[in-house]
């Protein structure tokens, strides 16, 4: 009799953009006349731009072409891409890596769920709270976060580090030492990001317990503060101790083109082994390749007219955060956020539970944002807003806030 991976039947579902959809359909239903807008989900609205556009239609023009098609792409990506990242993106930044230490792949939410993989069973995870999921239900599948515990809403063998107001949303080095500290900044949900002095400690940390950090920067790209930094490789030594996740989704308009990356330095060793190797193994075992057509379109991305046009989008987006942020500031809101990050972080008004801010926002603004607490236990009180909708519906929706 076969048996089945029993970490899965640990999992608490899922609820939380299926519960938010289910609501709103039904005030839909209810009031078919009232215009909702959503500012909930993490996703882009504006189309690709056109230098990346171009470089498809060339790319699909050459796989009709016997001379020019393509099959499999080579597993760990094409060596046109990883040393446009090399050069274009990270030497820009002052980081020296070697192309063969960054891997493309299909989507940084699958590499942030796969990296566990090259890990030992009975490490322990430190984890932010409010948190990206992915992280730690990965963690959970492969059994190394212990039992859920469904009162706490947390897992037994999980370090958590609340990130909250009072630390400025934050994490504080945990008081159990860890062996792989995941830290995304800028951060998915809160907004918050840390300073290269900040990151710096951190990576001193990792360095002298022997614990490696899982850096996810996929809004790396919205950061506008100098002493923001925009790659953990420019703290010293975190080549020794990092693995870098990122993404085309945010940073281009990939949300549905799928495109990413990590970066394994081979400084990276346990022992004498080096993880760049074994990322290599598994990458190459489990994945094919991302499409020829999807790797020119990002390579297209660090064109002159790509690097342009991206950055244009992004300060539309960035523009809306200002217009969320400054509108709920000054309608008496505290919030944060918004300033290196398309997310805007707001604290419940009236000590309501983000559920039940989520209730009334949606029926007396008809607005759609995300419940805090559906990112863990301590987004309980706090709101994520995003700013990826369009520029004339986050007004709206400011103006319609302002007025509850
Ligand atoms: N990492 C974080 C922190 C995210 O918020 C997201 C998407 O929302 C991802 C990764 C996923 O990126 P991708 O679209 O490349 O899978």
């Amino acid at each position: 009799m076969f048996k089945i991976n029993e970490n899965y039947l640990k999992l608490p579902g899922s609820y939380l953009f299926s519960t938010i959809g289910k609501k709103v359909k039904a005030y839909e239903e209810a009031n078919p006349d009232r215009k909702i807008i959503r500012l909930g989900i993490g996703d882009v609205t504006q189309p690709l731009a056109p230098a990346i556009i171009e470089a498809m239609h060339k790319a699909v023009d050459e796989m009709g072409v016997k001379e020019t098609f393509h099959g499999y792409a080579p597993d760990l990506g094409y060596e046109f891409l990883r040393k446009a990242i090399a050069e274009n993106d990270y030497k820009t930044r002052g980081v020296s890596l070697e192309w063969d230490e960054i891997f493309i792949s299909d989507g940084a939410k699958s590499d942030s769920a796969n990296i566990q993989e090259i890990f030992g069973a009975d490490n322990k995870i430190a984890v932010c709270d409010p948190v990206y999921p992915v992280y730690v239900d990965s963690n959970a599948m492969a059994g190394r976060a212990g039992d859920y515990l469904a009162d706490r809403e947390c897992w037994s063998n999980v370090i958590y580090m609340p990130c909250v107001q009072e630390n400025n949303f934050a994490p504080e080095f945990p008081q159990e030492n860890p062996d792989i500290i995941y830290l995304c900044y800028p951060n998915n949900p809160t907004g918050s990001t840390l300073t290269k002095d900040e990151l710096q400690k951190w990576v001193d940390y990792a360095l002298k317990i022997g614990a490696v950090i899982i850096y996810d920067a996929a809004y790396e790209a919205y950061i506008s503060e100098e002493e923001v930094p925009h790659t953990i490789y420019e703290c010293d030594g975190a080549k020794a101790c990092a693995i870098e996740l990122r993404s085309f989704s945010k940073n281009a308009g990939f949300t549905g083109t799928r495109l990413a990356f990590t970066v394994v330095p081979k400084e990276l060793k346990c022992g004498e082994v080096s993880l760049n190797a074994l990322w290599a193994r598994r990458h190459g075992t489990k994945f094919n390749g991302a499409p020829y057509i999807i790797q020119r379109a990002g390579e297209a991305v660090y064109s002159e007219a790509g690097k342009a046009q991206t950055k244009e989008q992004i300060a539309y987006y960035m523009n809306n955060a200002k217009v969320i942020r400054e509108g709920l500031l000054s309608a008496g809101y505290r919030c944060s956020g918004g300033v290196n990050a398309p997310y805007i972080w707001m604290k419940t008004p009236d000590g309501l539970s983000s559920w039940e801010f989520f209730d009334v926002l949606l029926n007396e603004a008809n607005v759609v944002g995300t419940p805090g607490a559906g990112f863990g236990p301590h987004g309980e009180g706090y709101f994520r807003l995003t700013a990826f909708g369009t520029y004339e519906n986050t007004v709206e929706a400011i103006e319609r806030i302002k007025k509850m």
